[in-house]
């Protein structure tokens, strides 16, 4: 595969921005080699600037759930740049929106819209220390929340309150106040809040993992979070940024019937444009800036665009059978690939839920962050660009999630299982 405009494309980029990207995982170093530069995209395919095309399961990391460059979406985009891209006053668009999520999620009763999954994290966590007067805060390691400073910690060696920082710049006392325990591990969770739990104002997760590869909660987990939370007085965040209208139309709450206090949105609601949206029960909302004393503003927050594509996107999931589709699509996906491994005899995990998925190299079950880390990422390597090279467009990485849409066709799915089989084929040599 050709990728002359590429490489050239990636070098002129490092010349001005730190590793040619605006977002590390782009850059490859996960897998290595030079990344195409995206052209466009349409339905379940993108083009690169060389003319090569791939059937993408990337989904700009989530939010493509309808495949990119959705007529409607676009219609609608169309249509209200003509009125203008931003006021920085309110729109009656934000409210439209706002109504979709809170009938979508009932536990959300308000929202306040952003314009990452980053901030939305970062103001949750403000609130629920607004609103509790407590320092503290949990989360679990290989869960991502964005980039907020509290929030680049991983669990040190030994206790788990004892955290460090996963990137320069994040001082000690930023970090100090979060404890860092292992998901899916009820027990060594309910051992910290013993110790610490009045001090805790929230505790975050990802109710279905994506950001350490797909790693669904055991059963109990969230239901012990809400229970031991509930008991201590910790507000329950759920980081649904990857989750929401993916795993279900309500999000993995819907999915997994629990309800907590305030869930962080992104992505999708989004419909591919720079949008995050943070909301819970009225009482702990009525709290944010100018109602409450939280503060927290943004001048493009709620804009007009992001609305547009958010609320057609949502219209188009809310048709009933949407999700019993993406559920059919990304099964048939993975249950061939999984046939195919088996036949060849290379240990494998597919770990899916819904139209989220991930495979690891490794014959132990994939629970948590160790267990991830613990496969093989070298032959995830030559897995990946052996794909990449025969047109399929997969993470550049072993620890993310892969993402099925509805564009999805049959024919892309049997030609992205028949090349799995080849490389399986040529792996068992
Ligand atoms: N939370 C989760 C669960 C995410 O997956 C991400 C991004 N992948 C974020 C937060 C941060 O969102 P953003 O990149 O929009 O800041």
């Amino acid at each position: 595969m050709k990728r002359e405009k590429s490489t050239g494309h990636f070098e002129r980029a490092k010349r001005v921005m730190p590793g040619g990207v605006s977002s590390p995982v782009r850059a490859f170093n996960g897998v290595g080699g030079i990344p195409p530069f995206i052209a466009r995209a349409k339905g379940s395919h993108i083009w690169d600037v060389d003319g090569n095309e791939y059937i993408d399961y990337v989904g700009s990391w989530g939010p493509a759930i309808l495949g990119h460059a959705h007529p409607k979406v676009v219609a609608a985009l169309n249509d209200a740049i003509e009125n203008g891209t931003s006021f920085g006053a309110p729109t009656e668009l934000e409210t439209h929106l706002a109504l979709m999520i809170c009938d979508a999620i009932p536990s959300m009763e308000m929202v306040r819209f952003v314009n990452s999954g980053t901030e939305a994290t970062m103001s949750a966590i403000r609130l629920a220390r607004g609103v509790t007067g407590r320092p503290k805060i949990v989360k679990f390691e290989g869960c991502y929340h964005g980039h907020a400073d509290s929030l680049l910690v991983k669990a040190g060696s030994g206790a788990a309150t004892c955290g460090e920082p996963t990137s320069a710049g994040v001082v000690e006392d930023v970090i100090r106040h979060t404890i860092v325990c292992r998901y899916n591990d009820l027990d060594g969770f309910s051992d910290a809040m013993k110790s610490h739990g009045k001090e805790v104002a929230c505790v975050i997760v990802e109710p279905v993992a994506g950001n350490m590869g797909c790693v669904p909660p055991k059963e109990g987990f969230l239901e012990g979070l809400r229970e031991v939370t509930e008991r201590s007085g910790a507000l329950l965040i759920f980081d649904e940024v990857m989750t929401g209208f993916r795993v279900a139309f309500g999000g993995a709450q819907e999915r997994y019937k629990i309800k907590p206090d305030l869930t962080c949105l992104g992505k999708i609601i989004g419909g591919g444009l720079p949008v995050g949206a943070y909301g819970g029960r009225r009482e702990i909302m009525e709290k944010v800036s100018p109602l409450g004393p939280v503060y927290q503003a943004g001048t493009l927050s709620g804009n007009p665009l992001a609305m547009t594509a958010g609320i057609k996107t949502i219209e188009i999931l809310s048709v009933p059978g949407v999700y019993k589709k993406l559920d059919e699509i990304s099964k048939s996906l993975t249950d061939g690939s999984s046939e195919v491994f088996k036949g060849n005899h290379i240990a494998h995990q597919i770990n899916r839920v819904g139209a989220m998925w991930s495979i690891f190299f490794t014959d132990r079950p994939v629970v948590d962050f160790v267990t991830a880390t613990e496969s093989d990422c070298k032959k995830f390597r030559r897995f990946f660009h052996f794909l990449l090279d025969r047109g399929i467009y997969l993470a550049p990485s072993p620890f993310e999630s892969a993402f099925v849409s509805l564009a999805h066709t049959d024919d892309d799915i049997k030609k992205t299982v028949s090349i799995v089989n080849e490389w399986a084929k040529g792996e068992r040599r």
